[in-house]
């Protein structure tokens, strides 16, 4: 059974967008890249470049990201949204998803979303805000990537994910050093869907975002 991670920070998985931090140009295996908010100074630009350079011509390429905001760890709110706003067009042009880190931030990628006629699709990462919070972000093309949190009772993320549309739904590792299945499987039971069932709508989520297919 094919059970993607749309988010680690594990290289060595199969069927997985690693995140890389540092951009190289021979990526052999399905990755994101992008400038994470508490990476960001002022030579952005520089390192955007070179995150485009590499995106356009490797398919491995899956996503844009992590990248986002973060007003607890990041630097000026100004920088951060020159930032952001640059990788949003770009994931725009190449018709790849965004995968989107926010601490503190939701105001702000609500201002983008509202003032963004063309926004890409963006997958909030780690998903555990209130449904409140989720429903606001319905009216756009937004989507959410569970994690650790549906292994916690009466998280957020678990309230969430059994309101949230189903094509807005994917599944993740980040940094919490388990194994992807042990989210699936907690998904599977808050749901009440078979694991195959699961595995199969996040891939077809995913490959209605994106010009870049998985399988
Ligand atoms: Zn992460």
């Amino acid at each position: 059974m094919e059970l993607w991670d749309f988010h680690t920070h594990r290289s060595d998985q199969p069927l997985a967008i690693f995140n890389e931090m540092e951009p190289r140009r021979n990526v052999q295996a399905t990755c994101s890249m992008g400038i994470h908010p508490w990476d960001l100074d002022i030579h952005w630009e520089d390192r955007l470049r070179v995150i485009q350079d590499i995106s356009s011509l490797n398919s491995h390429v899956l996503a844009i990201g992590e990248t986002g905001f973060d007003r607890l760890k990041g630097p000026a709110i100004a920088l951060q949204k020159g930032a952001f706003y640059a990788q949003a067009r770009w994931a725009k042009t190449l018709g790849i998803p965004l995968i989107f880190h926010c601490v503190k931030g939701h105001d702000l990628l609500l201002e983008y979303l509202k003032s963004e006629r063309n926004p890409p699709a963006i997958i909030w990462h780690g998903w555990n805000l209130k449904p409140e919070l989720a429903r606001q972000l319905l009216p756009f093309p937004v989507y959410f990537s569970f994690g650790k949190h549906l292994l916690q009772e009466e998280s957020n993320a678990r309230i969430w994910l059994m309101e949230c549309p189903s094509e807005r739904i994917f599944f993740e590792t980040d940094d919490s050093g388990l194994e992807i299945g042990s989210i699936y499987q907690a998904a599977s039971l808050i749901l009440r869907l078979p694991l195959e069932s699961l595995a199969m709508q996040v891939i077809s989520n995913w490959n209605a975002i994106s010009k870049r297919k998985i399988s």
